[in-house]
């Protein structure tokens, strides 16, 4: 039997991270089992859907390294209509679910509640299709349904607790738990690796499966991803889309790295690993069945890392995005003609080690590029203090009479004017790096001055001791 596993996602508007993680965990699945993964979009909320949000949807998945034509599909729910229609004539024509007209208010009178669910007041009533009349599907009134879970062990429910559900509405469309249960049937899905948010779901549809006549699939229900709170990660609350953190940065390497991690750990006590030794080591049975926590803070070191890791070419060609703003990324201060590809490669290896997020780069570099820096206010009260007006004029002096304008150079003749007044280099270069950068913080002055060069060094330098005066 060939292992087939699909992600099913629903377009709603953007990609949310656990999504990822449950397509990447299908991936790996289909992968190792040398099976197929199939992509089918759940488009069947008309009022919902968008055609740019299905786009989204293979451009994430692209981009976290599940790359279109690669796979099988996409498959959209909204072509396959004849089939649940057919199915729910099925269960109707062999009894196994029955028209009913009631009322939600009708079933809350007769239960005395809003909670408990339907009463079954129409199972033999024997009700003909018709204006107002949804289908329902009989449910067992004795046994236990057994769930096969790779993850959970064997969840059970006892049948009668289960209520006799709606499987299509009154105008005869049918609801998510047939619409699912039919598109993986016909499929021919074998197992099915989703967010534990379906777990409720999923005696119901087991016994759809059954009701239909075929075997049901393996599940897989992967824990729901919680934030420091312990919440459920919302969309309301956090952030979880995952264009997000790629327009901020993040590297699609380091992402599936980290979300590989949550709930599941590589051999020995490493973290960050290949994408390859995940793929040979990952069990999707050791993966823990608890709430897995979504570390921000831990993913930014993680990315930091990653970014490290990269040649420096790579780093260069990665950050391009943010020094151009293309797509969905914020265009950076400078216009197009003001960037200097040469500078940015010569500062590059020392931002390198700096970022943690791709986007830190322009408030590292925006300095090379701009006619004059973008001053930090709070920086500049900082930074400028009694003396230092005098202190930007020796500066100036002394750089001026530099014979050779490097970063050595540029720091032993700036330790010398801190001398003259008793002061480190540390409270010396102060004022320089404000003037020159607008900023208390940044790459490594003397390097950074060497790239800009002595003509614009100089003006930023006299521009300041003019603000001073
Ligand atoms: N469209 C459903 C969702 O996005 C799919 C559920 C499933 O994987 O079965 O939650």
């Amino acid at each position: 039997m060939t292992v087939r596993v699909r992600f099913a996602p629903s377009p709603t508007g953007m990609f949310h991270v656990g999504g990822a993680r449950s397509a990447l965990l299908n991936w790996i699945y289909a992968k190792q089992q040398g099976g197929v993964f199939v992509l089918r979009i759940e488009d069947t909320d008309a009022a919902r859907n968008k055609p740019e949000w299905t786009e989204g949807i293979l451009s994430a998945l692209d981009w976290i390294g599940i790359a279109r034509g690669t796979y099988e599909g996409p498959h959209f729910q909204s072509e396959y209509a004849g089939e649940h229609r057919a199915a729910a004539a099925r269960l109707h024509e062999s009894g196994r679910a029955y028209y009913c007209d009631c009322t939600r208010e009708a079933v809350q009178a007769r239960t005395g509640s809003q909670y408990q669910g339907y009463d079954g007041f129409c199972r033999d009533r024997g009700l003909e299709p018709g204006e107002g009349r949804a289908l329902r599907f009989r449910t067992p009134d004795e046994g236990e349904t057994v769930v096969v879970d790779l993850i959970r062990g064997e969840p059970t429910f006892e049948n009668k607790l289960i209520e006799d559900f709606v499987i299509a509405r009154a105008d005869g469309s049918p609801v998510f738990l047939l619409a699912n249960v039919v598109d993986d049937m016909t499929m021919g899905i074998t197992h099915v690796i989703r967010a534990e948010e379906h777990l409720p779901n999923t005696p119901k549809q087991q016994l759809l499966w059954e009701a239909l006549g075929v075997k049901p699939p393996v599940w897989a229900h992967v824990p729901i991803v919680v934030n420091e709170k312990r919440q459920k990660l919302s969309k309301r609350r956090d952030k979880v889309a995952l264009e997000a953190y790629r327009d901020e940065g993040y590297l699609a390497t380091a992402m599936r790295n980290y979300l590989m991690l949550l709930g599941w750990a590589p051999s020995g006590d490493r973290e960050i690993v290949p994408w390859s030794v995940i793929e040979e080591e990952f069990r999707l049975a050791e993966v823990n069945p608890s709430p897995a926590f979504f570390d921000e803070k831990k993913l930014r070191a993680f990315n930091g890392e990653y970014i490290r890791a990269l040649p420096v070419e790579e780093f260069v060609e990665a950050c391009q995005p943010w020094l151009t703003g293309t797509g969905t990324i914020a265009p950076p201060p400078w216009q197009p003609e003001e960037f200097d590809a040469d500078a940015f490669a010569a500062v590059a290896p020392l931002t390198q080690t700096r970022i943690a997020v791709l986007s830190e780069i322009v408030p590292n570099v925006d300095f090379l590029f701009l006619a004059s820096p973008l001053v930090d206010e709070a920086a500049w009260t900082k930074a400028m203090k009694e003396g230092s007006a005098e202190l930007l004029d020796a500066a100036v002096a002394a750089f001026e009479a530099l014979e050779s304008w490097d970063a050595e150079s540029l720091k032993s003749t700036m330790e010398a004017v801190g001398a003259e007044r008793g002061l480190k280099l540390g409270k010396a270069q102060a004022p320089v790096r404000v003037a020159v950068t607008g900023r208390t913080v940044g790459l490594p002055l003397f390097e950074s001055l060497e790239v800009l060069g002595r003509e614009r060094t100089l003006t930023r330098l006299r521009a300041a001791r003019v603000r001073l005066v």
